[in-house]
């Protein structure tokens, strides 16, 4: 059996539904080799799922999704391997926070205005005392009624253009990069097929994450169809880039982007676990000491 990569994952650190050690029980449980826990913008669940990697046999790659802003668009870049305790990474964290931290209440400002009261509260709820992101008012939107589904209710309050959006001062291009290479990791641009630019501007993005020292794109996404994969991989082979795979899960209840049922890598794409700089290459399987698990 081939080794199973899934290097884009959300726990409660963020705003996936699993804590982190039921994350890596699910993934164990799906058979997957190497997770990587990428929640956004913090690794404050890397500790607790390192420990049950340890003890159910997978290896846990240290990671985040780093918030971007370019132009007008936010665009996500994942950060592999990472040093966690790197001074560099964790002042750059720490600043996308404090912007979160902000915009969450700006976010219950602008919604106030149109008379959903209590907001940021309702979201603080959801999120347990980790960061807030959109996806915490968006439960707490749909629990008041405001919309059926996540789908719903982004569309109408929390897109752009819209009364919960509030613009991003998030992290540049080239910071990021220089937070996750500071930090010994590898950057990733996650989910390029998501980001409705056009192909003259997703080539423009490519080449400025290129020359900012970006190696890696997110070929293979919970996020992508067939067909994006197909492109993906095409512009992956052209600019010479090397290819992840990742499922972006959040939990359970959103259905359309499980773990463990990613497709195949496509065959013109070197995978960024091949490349030199893959820590775990050079590592042992870890041995499960107990074989029962649950989550
Ligand atoms: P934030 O980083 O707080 O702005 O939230 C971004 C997150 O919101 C993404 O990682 C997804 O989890 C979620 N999200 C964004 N757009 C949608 C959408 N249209 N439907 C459902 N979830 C979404
Ligand atoms: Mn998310
Ligand atoms: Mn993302
Ligand atoms: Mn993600």
């Amino acid at each position: 059996m081939s080794v199973q990569y899934d290097l884009h994952s959300h726990s409660t650190a963020s705003d996936g539904s699993l804590r982190p050690s039921e994350l890596v029980r699910l993934a164990k449980l799906r058979n997957i080799d190497v997770l990587a826990l990428t929640d956004h913008d913090n690794i404050d669940g890397i500790a607790e799922a390192r420990l049950e990697a340890d003890r159910v046999g997978l290896q846990l790659v240290a990671g985040a999704e780093l918030s971007v802003s370019w132009g007008s668009q936010v665009i996500h870049i994942v950060g592999l391997n990472l040093n966690i305790e790197n001074p560099v990474l964790l002042k750059g964290l720490q600043r996308l926070c404090e912007f979160r931290q902000w915009r969450s209440e700006e976010i219950s400002r602008r919604l106030a205005k149109k008379r959903i009261e209590g907001a940021l509260e309702g979201a603080r709820v959801f999120a347990k005392g980790n960061i807030i992101g959109r996806v915490h008012f968006a439960r707490f939107l749909i629990e008041q009624g405001y919309a059926k589904d996540m789908r719903q209710v982004f569309k109408r309050y929390l897109v752009q253009g819209k009364p919960g959006y509030v613009p991003g001062d998030w992290a540049t291009l080239e910071e990021a990069l220089g937070w996750i290479h500071a930090a010994g990791g590898q950057a990733v641009l996650a989910h390029p097929a998501r980001y409705r630019l056009s192909a003259t501007r997703l080539r423009q993005l490519l080449g400025e994450f290129q020359l900012l020292g970006g190696s890696v794109l997110e070929v293979v996404s919970g996020s992508h169809s067939r067909d994006e994969i197909q492109r993906m991989a095409q512009l992956c082979h052209s600019f010479g880039f090397m290819a992840s795979a990742g499922s972006d899960y959040h939990g359970p209840e959103n259905p359309y982007m499980d773990m463990g049922k990613l497709p195949a890598m496509p065959a013109n794409c070197i995978p960024v676990w091949e490349s030199p700089g893959w820590v775990h290459a050079q590592q042992t399987v870890v041995t499960p000491i107990s074989s029962s698990l649950s989550l």
